[in-house]
Order: structure tokens, then C-alpha cells, then sequence
């Protein structure tokens, strides 16, 4: 997970890129930061947290130049490392280039062991790094044949921003498993991982950058090369991203994402209706969607049974289960008045752990609902992701461990029903375009063969 972004020839490229960062904040809390190019130097400012945290308005001033990249960080647990924020920024033979990742690379460990035979240094434990090394060893050559050699080594999800010098870069993998938009703002092209960046900014959506394209990028200028054997490659895009990760208002894998999760809830009243209940609610914000779509179909009434409070973050992002807990409770406030006597049918995106959800449900019956019925308007979740969605280990997937009828008396419901596999591909328009090995473990990329020395981290 992560966002990127990337601005090419606009005066104003660095408080572009810290705008649009805004609009990808929800694809990485855990830090920000902006590489811009003036001409003659790269400047680079990145800081853990929030992107309002990370930069004033100094920073932007300071990030001199027309050409800029940015990147949000979703960090896994423990590796919330200065050094590992990007992007990454590195100078070779006197050139700047920097980079901004979102995805994640499965053949890392044989990457990283041949360049280090090599002699290459590596300064963080980013997967990323390795594909500025594998850039410099290519440098001698013409540069768009430099990337097609480059990223055809690469296997796994990348969507990638890169500024060299003045030029931009965009890429995304053969399978597309990660999105990446083109759009144009006062006639210059842009780069962002989601069109609701584009949104904000006001510049227009042109479209989304094909699997296995390059986009070199100067200003009105930019020549598309594609991967050698793109034609045979099947697509592979994230339906999670479709299900929980992207925002509602982006247009992505040729879908709008509201739309796509109001599907799911009217597929998943169609598997698992309950006629009879009081009310249908979501949990918010994530739950929100498919809880309408839910009530829609069965036409039950729609209530607001949580409210949420806007002033703090994701939960699932902190690194301490302590932390996890604690912000469970200050984020989400069940109505008495809205739930006392009541039956109920609760809509959410999805289960990873189970513990939010118990604590959730367990919350809306003190605060009076009579029966439970949760709804999840996606499989479950069984294997692990190896394409840069970072579900916890195995062992912590509930649904990897746990029957539906014991995760429903894990989390304490009167019923607990799941999207079915059929469902959820019905939902979605080119079905087969997509990956969801999360819940089939039909990993469509070879996972990596030693996963225990998987030792560098996901972007
Ligand atoms: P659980 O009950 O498994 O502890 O938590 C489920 C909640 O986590 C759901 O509300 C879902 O929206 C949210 N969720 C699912 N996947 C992710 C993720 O990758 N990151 C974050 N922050 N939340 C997630
Ligand atoms: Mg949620």
C-alpha cells in the first residue's frame, strides 16, 4: 500500500504533489514526502506522519522546481524506519533520480542477492532501492530501453513514479495490480495512484496508465512504451483495493469505486437477505457503501447507528496492539436511541483480524441492540498478500483459522454471512481482470519461495 504522485513542468509542481497527497492520504499514514528537480538539483523534504504533519509551507517553497514526485507510506509493523521514507533519492554519475513505489516485488530476495555479489550497497531495506540500483547499472543506454530492461526484471506489483532530472516516469506492472492515472492540469500531464487526487487538484482524468505501460513524461510531451510480452500477460488488478482500499470517489480499474461496493451490497442482500430486520447500518466509513446498496435492494430503512469521530486516523495503521485497541474505542460511538430493541443487520467491507469487529459488535449491544446480523460484503480472507496489502501473518487471519460459524461466535453475532466468490467476480466488470487470491489463494504471480528471509518490505 502507498500512494504516488507526480508532477511534471508546472510552477507549482511541489504544492501540487502536497495537494494531491492529500487526496491518497488514506493509502498510507505513516509518512510523506516530495523529491522536486529545479534544473540543476534534486530537493527532497520527508517526514513520518500525516502529510499536513509533515510539510509547512516552507517546505513547499523550499521544494524549488517544475518537476516533482510525491509518496505516502503504509508501513508494516515495526519498520517505521527515517531512512526507508519516501522517495528515494539517489545520484549516480552526477544524475539525480528518485523514486515513489506503491506495490510490492516477489522476486526481491534473488534481485537483492545478485546485486550484492555484484558489489551494490544498499542503504535501506526497501524493495525499491534495488530497482534504482538495477536503473544505474543501465544507465549508459537509451533510456526508455534502460526502464523496459529494468522493470522486465521485476516480478510482483509495482506502480512507480520516477523523476529523472526533469523527466517523469510512470509504470505500472504487466498484471496492473496496483492502479496509476494520467491526468493533465493547465496542459501538462500528471501522475497520481487515484483520480480523486486528480479531483482535488483540479486537473482532468485523461485515463488510467495500461498494465505494463512506461510513461515518459515532459510537461505536454509524453511517448508511451510498452513491456515486450504485454499482449500475453493476464491482468491481475487488486479487487481489495475495489472491496476496502481505494477511495469511493476514484475511478480506477475502469470502475468508479462507490458504485462498485453498492454492487456488493445489493449481491450480498441477494446471497443473505434478512426481510425482517428493523434497520440496515454500516460500520463507517469503510462499511458505508455496501450498506447502502444492502438496504437498497431488500428496501430496508437505511440508519446511522455509529457515529464516528473525523479527528483521528486509522486504526489498523498503529503499530501496537495497545495503540489498536485504545483508538477502536475513541474512533466509533454507537446511538442508544437509534439501537435500543432493536434488530439489526450490520454491513462491513471486511474481517482481517476479527478484533475490531468484536469490539464493534460488542459496543452496539450495550448500547442496546436485541439480535445482530452482520453482513461482509467480501470472502473471507484467507491468504496472505504477497502484491503490497498488508494483511497480517497467516496465523493472524481469523478466516484462515477459524470456521464462519466460529468466527461468528468469535465476534459474538446472531449471524455472520460472507460474500461468495461468485459474488464478489459477478460485481465486478472484467471479472477475470482481476486477483483475489486473499480469499482463494490463487496467487496469479509466484509468491516468493523462501518467505521467512522475505526480508524486504512492502511499499
Ligand atoms: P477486524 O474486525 O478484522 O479487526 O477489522 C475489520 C476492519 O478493518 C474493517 O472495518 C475493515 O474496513 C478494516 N480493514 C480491512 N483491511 C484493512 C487494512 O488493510 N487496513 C486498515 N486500516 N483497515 C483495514
Ligand atoms: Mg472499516
Amino acid at each position: 500500500m502507498c500512494g504516488v504522485i507526480g508532477v511534471s513542468k508546472h510552477k507549482d509542481a511541489a504544492q501540487i504533489a502536497y495537494s494531491g497527497l492529500y487526496a491518497l492520504q488514506h493509502r498510507g499514514e505513516e509518512a510523506a514526502g516530495i523529491a522536486s528537480y529545479d534544473g540543476r538539483s534534486m530537493h527532497i523534504k520527508k517526514q513520518p506522519g500525516l502529510v499536513a504533519d509533515a510539510f509547512d509551507e516552507r517546505a513547499i517553497t523550499e521544494l524549488r522546481g517544475d518537476s516533482a514526485i510525491g509518496h505516502c507510506r503504509y508501513s508494516t509493523t515495526g519498520s517505521s524506519n527515517q531512512k526507508n521514507i519516501q522517495p528515494f533519492i539517489v545520484t549516480h554519475k552526477g544524475k539525480p533520480i528518485s523514486i515513489a513505489h506503491n506495490g510490492n516485488l516477489t522476486n526481491t530476495e534473488t534481485l537483492y542477492n545478485r546485486l550484492e555479489e555484484a558489489g551494490s550497497i544498499f542503504q535501506t531495506t526497501m524493495d525499491s532501492e534495488i530497482i534504482i540500483h538495477l536503473l544505474a547499472r543501465e544507465s549508459n543506454g537509451n533510456i526508455e530501453d534502460s526502464f523496459v530492461k529494468v522493470l522486465g526484471e521485476l516480478e510482483g506489483a509495482y506502480s512507480l513514479v520516477f523523476l529523472v532530472e526533469d523527466l517523469i516516469v510512470g509504470a505500472r506492472d504487466p498484471q496492473g495490480f496496483r492502479p496509476l492515472c494520467l491526468g493533465k492540469i493547465d496542459g501538462t500531464y500528471m501522475l497520481a495512484s487515484e483520480s480523486c487526487a486528480l479531483d482535488l487538484i483540479g486537473a482532468s482524468f485523461e485515463r488510467e496508465i495500461e498494465p505494463g505501460e512506461i510513461v515518459f513524461i515532459r510537461g505536454s510531451e509524453i511517448k508511451s512504451v510498452f513491456m515486450p510480452d504485454q499482449a500475453a500477460q493476464k491482468k491481475s488488478h487488486c479487487i481489495f483495493e475495489n472491496i476496502y482500499f481505494a477511495r469511493p470517489d476514484s475511478d480506477i480499474f475502469g470502475d468508479n469505486i462507490y458504485q462498485v461496493r453498492k454492487r456488493l451490497g445489493a449481491q450480498l442482500a441477494q446471497e443473505f437477505p434478512v426481510t425482517d430486520a428493523d434497520f440496515v447500518m454500516s460500520i463507517p466509513d469503510s462499511g458505508n457503501y455496501a450498506a447502502l446498496g444492502y438496504a437498497n435492494e431488500l428496501s430496508l430503512p437505511y440508519e446511522v447507528g455509529i457515529i464516528r469521530n473525523h479527528y483521528i486516523g486509522r486504526t489498523f495503521i498503529q503499530p501496537t496492539q495497545l495503540l489498536r485497541d485504545l483508538r477502536v474505542k475513541i474512533k466509533l460511538n454507537p446511538i442508544h436511541s437509534v439501537l435500543e430493541g432493536k434488530k439489526i443487520v450490520v454491513v462491513e467491507d471486511s474481517i482481517v483480524r476479527g478484533t475490531t469487529s468484536r469490539g464493534r459488535v460488542e459496543a452496539l449491544r450495550k448500547a442496546g441492540a436485541k439480535e445482530i446480523h452482520m453482513r461482509i460484503s467480501c470472502p473471507p480472507i484467507k491468504s496472505p498478500c504477497f502484491y503490497g496489502i498488508d494483511f497480517p501473518d497467516p496465523k493472524e487471519l481469523i478466516a484462515a483459522n477459524k470456521s464462519v460459524d466460529e468466527i461468528a461466535e468469535f465476534i459474538q453475532v446472531d449471524s455472520l454471512k460472507y460474500l461468495s466468490v461468485e459474488g464478489l467476480h459477478k460485481v465486478m466488470k472484467e471479472s477475470g481482470d482481476f486477483c483475489d487470491a486473499c480469499f482463494t489463494g490463487n496467487y496469479p504471480v509466484t509468491p516468493p519461495t523462501n518467505k521467512s528471509k522475505y526480508l524486504l518490505e512492502q511499499q
